[in-house]
């Protein structure tokens, strides 16, 4: 497979670039550069979810007949490329990455058609229902429960690490309806249609970094509808390990945004007094330490096209689990040189400054201010969507077949 880019497309990245330099707010920038996590500030990316839906440019990897932009791999790198150079907020996972796909492949046509307008133009935000206290690595062991009553499920139990929880109006989760049988035989998958049912009861969780972006979510005797359920009662988990393949996989690529922090980390030491001497981004260490970071980036890359290519090396039962363990471990990678590079100037807690729209002036520059709540938050990005430890294991069941 050829993945060096056609010189004609040189003027698509044009056409990119331009748009983005224009459309973004002031507010959707300042978002962009603010993001220190995956799931950037709520209202702005929000208000950027639906600029991008106007321009029909929402979803490049979802199929052109459900809405997606139907461009070649190239052009969906490209695109990705020109999004992180001009530090726009990352879109949300949970709609687009995760059960809009979904829908796409396996859910019913009453379904794609009540749930996929909404979760391009941005009406809907869902929040992932699968993690419970005790069943995350674990996730089969689940005790959520949803007992069967007329047309309806009545759920009680709890979920937690739910991200945006807070903000969704939607959420997809996983709930026991069977204690027969081995755990993943009696698990349903369904889509609830509010986050403001009788009973249930959201509570944000406040982080390492200081900001509330992981949620608990409790249900008490909570009725809905089972018409919300996707594939057949007690099945939920094949259904389940559907989604999670979409959400581990390289529906969108992760290397353009680690190739931006290594440039702000370049720029920032070239600013940057080393403690022997000259400047930081001259010093051999740190060049080192760079290049060997880029390299690895760019093999991520190379990883990426072949899974936005669809090609066969991708469908490898494997291949899911390599991207995320790999991509995880390169983001913890660059923030700790973000925060090398900041040194004592990253250190100090401003999370005023941080918020979008604050008039307070950081303490040294916009690159210091990111930098410590970015390594504070990437820490958990080898444990979401599966831990690493459980992946590299899931690697060698599939690949090596121990
Ligand atoms: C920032 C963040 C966002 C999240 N967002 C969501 C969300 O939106 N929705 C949702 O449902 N969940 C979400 N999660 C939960 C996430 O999926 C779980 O945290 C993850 O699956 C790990 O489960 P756990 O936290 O229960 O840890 P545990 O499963 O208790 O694991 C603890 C440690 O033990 C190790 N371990 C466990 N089992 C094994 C094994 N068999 N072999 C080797 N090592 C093992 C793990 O690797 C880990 O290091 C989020 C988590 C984080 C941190």
């Amino acid at each position: 497979m050829n993945i060096d880019f056609a010189p004609e497309l040189e003027a698509f990245r044009a056409e990119v670039a331009d748009f983005f330099a224009s459309a973004p707010t002031p507010a959707i920038r300042e978002a962009g550069r603010k993001t220190t996590s995956v799931f950037a500030p709520f209202k702005e990316c929000m208000e950027w979810h639906r600029i991008l839906f106007e321009k029909g440019w929402i979803a490049p990897h979802w199929p052109a007949e459900h809405g997606g932009t139907g461009w070649s791999v190239e052009q969906r790198f490209i695109f990705a490329e020109e999004y992180r150079k001009a530090d726009l907020p990352p879109l949300l996972p949970q709609s687009l990455g995760m059960v809009g796909p979904l829908l796409i492949d396996i859910g019913t046509q009453a379904q794609k058609d009540r749930y996929l307008p909404d979760i391009l133009n941005g009406n809907d935000f869902w929040a992932q229902g699968y993690s419970e206290p005790g069943s995350g690595s674990d996730l089969a062991s689940l005790s959520c429960r949803a007992e069967p009553d007329g047309d309806d499920y009545v759920i009680n139990g709890s979920k937690i690490w739910t991200t945006y929880a807070h903000h969704a109006n939607r959420m997809f989760m996983l709930v026991r309806t069977s204690k027969e049988g081995k755990k993943q035989q009696g698990i349903t998958f369904l889509l609830l249609d509010r986050m403001d049912y009788p009973g249930m009861d959201v509570r944000p969780i406040v982080g390492l970094d200081g900001f509330p972006e992981q949620c608990e979510v409790f249900f008490d005797n909570v009725r809905v509808p089972q018409s919300g359920r996707v594939g057949e009662e007690n099945d939920g988990w094949s259904v389940a390990k559907h989604l999670l393949k979409h959400e581990r996989g390289g529906g969108n690529a992760a290397s353009p945004t680690l190739t931006r922090y290594c440039q702000r980390a370049r720029e920032a030491a070239a600013e940057t007094r080393s403690p022997f001497g000259g400047m930081l981004a001259d010093d051999p260490v740190f060049q080192q330490e760079m290049g060997e970071l880029e390299a690895d980036i760019a093999t991520l890359g190379h990883f990426e096209k072949l899974a936005i290519s669809g090609h066969e090396i991708a469908r490898d039962p494997a291949f899911p689990s390599m991207n995320k363990t790999m991509n995880s471990e390169l983001v913890q990678r660059a923030s700790t040189v973000m925060m090398q590079v900041s040194g004592v100037d990253g250190l100090a807690r401003q999370l005023e400054a941080l918020r979008v729209g604050s008039n307070v002036e950081p303490l040294g520059s916009e690159f210091d201010l990111i930098s410590m709540p970015l390594y504070l938050n990437s820490r958990a990005t080898t444990i979401y969507a599966g831990s690493n430890e459980v992946q590299r294991d899931l690697i060698a069941r599939t690949a090596v077949g121990s």
